[in-house]
């Protein structure tokens, strides 16, 4: 019976000349997280975005359309060539259907684009209600004040629609209405999700990624590239940077206390990633931390992480249960790429017993053994940089 999908967007951050942007944004983003399924014809009419379904199944398409940030509901419709009559029957058509599924009330919302019709929106929900009633008649009965469904009719210059059902989308904000960060991305299953919800806030993502190459693997680049990829999908293109740290590590090793090693090369991360943020005109980092987690991750662990940066890092899971974490990678795609078993520059390098508290001025003090500003000097030096887009 469908064969369009109407989109419904928050008008937050789309008023005035930004509108146009935002809508234009959205149908691009709207096609690229449907490639996987087809080519689309997706457009705006009348201040609406609009995607035709050709002979594709509506609820395969809404489930990825519901994807897009800033999209707050999908609506499946029919759409006909502009025809009274046409449109008083497929709202019967589709009034059957919902009485088939079990609605026990309901109500005709209308409206009327075209002005010069005869009738006013009023007046053509009052006239389809009542040939609506006529046809069911006590199978399902009207409400006007709190209708179990409404069967919603438009009247255009050019066409006629009718639907019903609102899918709910994952909200959010028009991508890039909210600056740029730079997500330190590992391979694990908390960076990909801290990643997306910050992006679903609206903020544009870079992503950076440490490798111990040639300790750890191709495959295990390859497999935070194809995260990446899944995560460009609702974040649009992502620009990877990867950094060895190899002799960061090595330089860690030989001149700190082994139980600091993952602290102090956690540190290296985050003032890199700044530099490289600052390069790259991102406002804050993103990291997939959450209180406890594991070692470096206790309260004494973040604060000196945090405290080797000046940009503000955002840590959207900081109070997340794992369980929470793995069923929201599992909605986004992310889990199943997460869990394939590569090693990670931590894991190749990690103590057997690391610190749980560290204390800073301990931490700062190991890190004078350590000419720092060349190792991050020479790290960035050797940056390789790619574009993934999906
Ligand atoms: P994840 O599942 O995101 O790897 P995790 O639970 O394994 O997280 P850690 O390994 O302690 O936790 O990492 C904490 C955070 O530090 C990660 O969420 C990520 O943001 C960042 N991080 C860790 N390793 C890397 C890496 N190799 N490259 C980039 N960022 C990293
Ligand atoms: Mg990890």
């Amino acid at each position: 019976m469908y064969n369009v999908l109407i989109v419904k967007y928050g008008e937050i951050g789309v008023k005035g000349k930004n509108r146009y942007i935002f809508e234009n944004k959205l149908i691009k983003n709207i096609k690229n997280m449907l490639k996987p399924i087809g080519t689309f014809k997706v457009y705006k009419e009348y201040g609406r975005i609009y995607v035709d379904l050709e002979d594709y199944e509506y609820e395969e398409v809404i489930e990825e359309v519901k994807k897009v940030f800033g999209i707050v509901g999908v609506c499946p419709g029919v759409r006909a060539e502009k025809d009274y009559d046409k449109l008083k029957e497929l709202a019967l058509k589709m009034l059957e259907e919902k009485i088939e599924e079990g609605a026990k009330s309901f109500k005709v919302e209308s409206r009327r684009g075209d002005k010069s019709f005869r009738l006013t929106s009023q007046e053509m929900s009052l006239d389809i209600g009542g040939y609506l009633v006529s046809q069911v008649k006590d199978r399902i009965k009207v409400d006007v004040r709190n209708p179990e469904i409404k069967i919603k009719c438009e009247l255009r210059e050019s066409h006629i629609m009718v639907y019903s059902d609102t899918v709910p989308g994952y909200g959010g904000l028009p991508l890039g209405t909210n600056g740029k960060a730079m997500s330190l991305l590992s391979g694990g299953i908390d960076s990909p999700v801290a990643t997306w919800m910050v992006a679903k806030r609206g903020m544009e993502i870079e992503a950076i990624h440490f490798h111990s190459y040639p300790f750890t693997s191709e495959k295990s680049q390859e497999k935070v590239r194809d995260l990446a990829k899944i995560l460009s999908k609702y974040c649009g293109r992502i620009k990877l940077h990867k950094v060895n740290i190899v002799e960061i590590q090595k330089a860690i090793g030989l001149n700190c206390r082994e139980e600091e090693t993952t602290i102090i090369s956690r540190r290296f991360m985050m003032r890199i990633a700044q530099r490289v943020a600052e390069k790259r005109f991102c406002d804050a980092l993103v990291t997939g931390e959450s209180i406890g987690q594991v070692a470096s991750q206790t309260i004494q662990g973040l604060t000196c992480t945090n405290a080797s940066v000046t940009l503000p890092v955002f840590r959207p899971l900081i109070a997340m249960d794992k369980s929470d974490i793995v069923s929201l990678a599992e909605k986004i795609g992310t889990f199943e790429t997460s869990i394939i078993p590569e090693e990670d520059c931590c894991s190749v390098f990690s103590p057997k017993k690391p610190v749980t508290k560290p204390r800073l001025e301990r931490i700062e003090k190991s890190e004078t053994e350590l000419d720092v500003e060349k190792l991050i000097q020479d790290a960035i030096d050797n940056i390789e940089v790619e574009d993934i887009e999906f």
